[in-house]
């Protein structure tokens, strides 16, 4: 029983660091807002060279749930776990039993499903231990499961809004998909078969030869995709790749992908509608996953989560019909609108500093 835990308030941020060292588990987990409901968010599994990062990340992350749940009208407050990888060999079934004891801990004010680096089985281990994680095998026609193909149903359905608002076809447009795991390799496969070409890139080479198996797709080096002289830009790998360094070189009109804090900071949307992209928020278009762990949660049936991922697309035009009406970037009027409906909540309920 080495499992130590410890607790501190950071800008309004419950933060939990969490250590047990006779499973190599250690990490944290940021607790943003519980002003709708429990926290709620995915666990990140990673490698990160310095603690800082990886509790920015989590923080980052955080934020971004408590915007993400609100604005896709869920009963869930924003949090986020970070697991740190462990760099050399470890027993995964053990570091996921002892951050299921972390989860028992905090009791219910946070559930986790599954992120980045993680797994269904690894839901069902820490599951095992504690009943605050999600993303768990669909049970008969209840929701349940990989909430990726959610996520990029979601991201497909709001690119095909965002090509027609600016009067392109998804039918021969191009694409180019930044990360082919779980989330843009399935939305490549939706795209390829409504007839968009792609060029695609990822660092892992094994994760472009999978894709190229039975989806045709220019690759470039992952290094260079956001220079892609392509229609739209989807973003599907880590955050912070819209940035002052990269942002100069997007040749896309539009830019709308899965990936959780694209924006390095809010003043690049500003920087990205000046070059006269269209930036659509992330939080907004990836909402389809924790719309399907919320089901689960909920214990509503998949036709519902259908339903709801079908209607992300009029929360992105809500969005971006502001944008346009009051001339402020999208990511400005998505979080004023993400930070009205949390302040709405019941009063006396803590809500993001
Ligand atoms: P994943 O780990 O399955 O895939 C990420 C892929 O990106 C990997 O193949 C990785 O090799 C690649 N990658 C990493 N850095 C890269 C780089 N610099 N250039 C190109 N490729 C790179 O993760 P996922 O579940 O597909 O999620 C993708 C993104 O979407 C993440 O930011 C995640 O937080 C976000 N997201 C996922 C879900 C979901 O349901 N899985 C829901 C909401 C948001």
């Amino acid at each position: 029983m080495t499992l130590q835990i410890r607790t501190s308030d950071e800008d309004g941020q419950r933060i939990v660091w969490f250590e047990d060292q006779s499973s190599d588990l250690s990490g944290v987990i940021a607790l943003d807002s519980l002003a709708l409901g429990p926290a709620a968010g995915g666990c990140r599994f990673w490698h990160y060279d310095d603690p800082e990062d990886m509790l920015r990340d989590a923080r980052r992350l955080a934020r971004g749930m408590s915007y993400k749940n609100a604005m896709a009208g869920l009963p869930l407050g924003g949090g986020k776990s970070v697991i740190q990888r462990p760099r050399g060999p470890f027993d995964r079934e053990a570091l996921f039993r002892a951050f299921g004891r972390v989860l028992d801990e905090l009791r219910g004010d946070y559930l986790t499903a599954e992120d980045v680096g993680t797994s269904p089985r690894d839901m069902e281990i820490a599951r095992a231990v504690s009943p605050f994680v999600l993303g768990l095998p669909a049970n008969g026609t209840t929701a349940g499961g990989d909430p990726s193909p959610w996520t990029a149903l979601g991201v497909f359905l709001c690119i095909e809004h965002a090509l027609a608002r600016r009067g392109i076809a998804l039918a021969g447009s191009q694409i180019a998909v930044q990360g082919l795991g779980n989330v843009g390799a399935g939305l490549c496969r939706t795209l390829h078969d409504h007839g968009a070409r792609l060029i695609v890139a990822d660092v892992h080479g094994h994760a472009v030869e999978r894709l190229l198996a039975d989806v045709p797709a220019e690759v470039v080096l992952a290094e260079d995709i956001h220079r892609s002289a392509v229609d739209l830009f989807a973003p599907c790998a880590l955050g912070g790749g819209l940035n002052p360094e990269t942002i100069p070189h997007i040749q896309a009109r539009l830019v709308v992908g899965a990936a959780n804090n694209q924006l390095a900071s809010t003043s690049d949307d500003e920087h990205l509608s000046s070059r006269g992209i269209l930036y659509a928020p992330d939080y907004i278009v990836n909402a389809g996953g924790i719309i399907n762990v919320a089901a689960e949660y909920l214990g509503n049936q998949q036709g519902e989560v259908r339903d709801r991922v079908r209607r992300i697309p009029d929360r992105l035009a809500a969005v971006l019909d502001r944008a346009e009406a009051t001339g402020q970037s999208p990511s400005r009027v998505a979080d004023a609108m993400a930070l009205d409906l949390i302040g709405a909540a019941t009063p006396g309920q803590r809500s993001p500093a």
